[in-house]
């Protein structure tokens, strides 16, 4: 059983609140608590040895414990207001257990600071290394972005380049090397200090139909926009943003990082083609028109027609 199945098959219930505008199947939760806002919530678990590097610098691990919950809320169009921490810690017994915790309340301290978000809570336990955040965030009623509404024609869009970060764990769990030391070190720090799009996500709100956000890997992400709006996509594999660093390597490792590789936390969005134009005038980031939605139900090809299969990062069933 996939983790997609199995929140399907036991977690996915029937909403008994009407205030509930989208509950379990996007990047977070919207709330409507007014008559003109929604509060948008989600849930992060980051586990040693599985979402960051073992040997990963505690300040960087601290940064992405609350940037991967950003990376969702700015995956809805929002803005962050507050977060709570559950941390489960080992022991902290030995002078590197209180230096651990320094560089990681240092790190989270200043992507909090940065992304104007608050810690307002938490919970504090031991065992074995383990962060989890709840993160809560608003945004206009009736604006948040889900993952439903793509539409058969829409271009599929994404910001930033993609791949920088699988590029970056396999040059530290599988020895990959790269051209220069200078991008070994650009991989590993969008791998280990990912910057999530908040500014984007709340500018695309005008213009997209849908949005998620990249954490299990392009191909796996876009799976979750066409199944959530009953759609198909066609990829120009020729069109995927990549980084200097993965321009250097060669071209089918780079595509294969970019399309399933994960840790992104970049945006996938679609443009209805109407307002591409005035999109594109007014867009002051990067961003690459990558593809199109089409018919052909849950399936991804690429520009030759071949079938693009989906295999992302997936708990259980990896
Ligand atoms: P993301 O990658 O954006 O963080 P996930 O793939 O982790 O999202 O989760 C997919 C959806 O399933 C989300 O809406 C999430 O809230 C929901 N979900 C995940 N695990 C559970 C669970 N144990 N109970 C209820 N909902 C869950
Ligand atoms: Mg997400």
């Amino acid at each position: 059983m996939s983790e997609f199945n199995l929140i399907k098959r036991y977690f996915t219930w029937n909403s008994r609140s009407a205030n509930i505008v989208k509950g379990v199947g996007d990047d977070a939760a919207v709330l409507d608590i007014s008559s003109d806002k929604s509060l948008v919530t989600s849930v992060d678990t980051s586990i040693a040895g599985v979402h960051f590097p073992l040997g990963t610098p505690a300040f960087d691990v601290g940064r992405k414990s609350l940037a991967v919950n950003l990376s969702d809320i700015a995956a809805m169009g929002a803005t962050p207001k507050w977060f709570t921490l559950a941390l489960t810690l080992p022991s902290i017994d030995k002078p590197e257990n209180i230096e651990w915790l320094e560089g990681f309340s240092q790190g989270l301290k200043q992507q909090a600071e940065q992304s104007g978000c608050d810690l307002i809570g938490g919970d504090t336990t031991q065992g074995n290394l383990s962060i989890t955040i709840q993160i809560m965030g608003v945004v206009d009623k009736g604006t948040a972005l889900l993952r439903s509404g793509a539409s058969v024609g829409d271009l599929i869009y994404v910001t930033g380049t993609l791949g920088d970060a699988a590029v970056g764990l396999a040059t530290i769990i599988n020895g990959l090397k790269m051209e220069s030391l200078a991008d070994v070190d650009y991989c590993q720090k969008r791998l280990n200090t990912p910057t999530a799009r908040i500014l984007e996500g709340q500018f695309i709100k005008q213009f997209a139909t849908s949005c998620i956000d990249i954490s299990d890997g392009f191909l796996q992400d876009l799976g979750h926009i066409l199944k959530a709006s009953q759609v198909g996509a066609c990829i120009n594999t020729q069109k995927i943003p990549f980084s200097n660093a993965l321009s250097s390597m060669s071209k089918s490792v780079a595509i294969q990082a970019a399309l399933s590789g994960g840790d992104d936390y970049e945006l996938l969005f679609t443009v209805p083609k109407s307002s591409n134009a005035e999109f594109l005038k007014i867009a002051s980031f990067k961003t690459s028109c990558v593809g199109e939605i089409n018919t052909s139900l849950n399936t991804i090809t690429d520009e030759k027609g071949d079938l693009l299969n989906a295999a992302g990062y997936n708990h259980f069933n990896v």
